[in-house]
């Protein structure tokens, strides 16, 4: 039985931009409110930017999506205001473990000294980090937040980028000085623009689980090479926020996705690994291949890409919403600097007072 969490609905508003005479201009808009897109309108606003956001969904991500946030992320997630709240709702840990069968063959431990603000890792699912974020988002006012607001088509020019955004009242256009894009893996604006991301082949297939259940093991990082409950293959445990554990199985290149993901295949996967005794619902199941992509470049006159848009990684490792914050992190100071500076051609302030001779 499949237990999905279901997030407050984020609710469509109609913005004054679409009924505007002429497409309405903004300094910075950002296209995706995932983890990125949500990181680098924080950080804008932090800096007294007002950026326009707009996501085509009407709910934080569903699903089995990322987990471990590292400790250079907190440290960014700390200026940005929500680092407290990632620390609170999520669980630390620094410890892993590695078994090849039934044996442990290394251990590690990544607090390696004392005195550090932050653990090593948090873990703490996507959709709670998203939830954060948006209320942080909030708080600062300055963020212009729209959902349902889905972008259909992009045109670059040399000083701006037009927009054309589909709502639920039908399609509108704005115009930016600077275009974020942080809208994912099959990034709508990397796609008008005719934008080629560089991808390595697919590789082999996983099984994610995100399972609920009551268990006495410790908040640390498992790994299994050839365990006698999936051999050949390897398997990962870690553990998330509300007694929910991710789990992932190898599968191999030619797993049958569909049939993997078929609840009834991922239960019996889950009682090999843990005993017909345990009780657990599956919260979500998904099925992913290995593969890595990435832009030439990351900057195409006035359009900025970040996170997923701009480069993809195996999820294994918690590289891709780590990388995507620093990506943010990176770009947030540059772009608020560069918007403070007085616009070529542009009168900075009065004429200096004429002096008699
Ligand atoms: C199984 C799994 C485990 C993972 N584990 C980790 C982990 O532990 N740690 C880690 O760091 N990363 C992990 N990741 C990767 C992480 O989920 C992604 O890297 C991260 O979500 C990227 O964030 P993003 O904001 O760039 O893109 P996304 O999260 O994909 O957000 C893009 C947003 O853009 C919106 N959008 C898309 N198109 C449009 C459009 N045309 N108009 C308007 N809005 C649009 C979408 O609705 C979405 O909200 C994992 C991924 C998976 C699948």
């Amino acid at each position: 039985m499949l237990k999905t969490h279901k997030p407050a609905e984020l609710e469509y508003a109609a913005s004054p931009d679409q009924s505007a005479a002429a497409p309405a201009h903004h300094p910075v808009i950002i296209v995706g409110a995932g983890p990125v897109g949500l990181a680098a309108a924080i950080d804008l606003a932090v800096r007294g930017v007002r950026p326009v956001v707009l996501d085509q969904d009407s709910r934080v991500s569903a699903g089995s999506r990322a987990v471990s946030y590292a400790k250079r992320t907190l440290e960014i997630l700390d200026r940005l205001g929500c680092g407290d709240a990632v620390v609170r709702r999520g669980v630390a840990w620094s410890h892993g473990r590695v078994f090849l069968r039934e044996r442990q063959i290394f251990s590690f431990n990544l607090t390696t000294d004392e005195g550090h603000r932050r653990p090593p890792f948090v873990n703490l699912q996507q959709y709670h980090l998203e939830e954060i974020l948006i209320a942080r988002a909030r708080e600062l006012k300055l963020v212009d937040l729209r959902w349902q607001h889905c972008v259909r088509g992009v045109e670059a020019a040399d000083d701006r980028a037009t927009l054309t955004v589909e709502t639920p009242d039908g399609p509108y256009q704005m115009s930016c000085d600077w275009l974020v894009a942080a809208d994912g893996a099959r990034s709508t604006v990397r796609s008008a623009l005719d934008l080629p991301l560089q991808t390595s082949a697919p590789g082999d297939r996983f099984l994610t689980a995100d399972v609920v259940m009551k268990a006495e093991f410790p908040s640390e990082r498992w790994f299994w090479f050839d365990p006698p409950f999936h051999p050949n293959r390897s398997v990962l445990l870690h553990r998330q926020a509300d007694d929910v554990w991710r789990i992932e199985f190898q599968l191999g290149p030619e797993a049958d996705a569909d049939e993997e993901r078929k609840p009834e295949s991922v239960i019996a996967r889950v009682k090999a690994m843990l005993g017909d005794e345990r009780e657990f619902e599956l919260e979500s199941v998904e099925v992913y291949a290995f593969g890595c992509g990435r832009m030439d470049s990351f900057r195409h006159g006035r359009i900025l890409f970040a996170g997923d848009a701009a480069h993809r990684v195996a999820p294994f490792g918690a590289r891709g919403a780590n990388s995507g914050i620093q990506d943010a992190d990176n770009l947030a100071w540059k772009l608020a600097l560069v918007l403070a500076r007085p616009r070529a051609g542009a009168v900075a302030g009065p004429p200096p007072a004429r002096r008699r001779v």
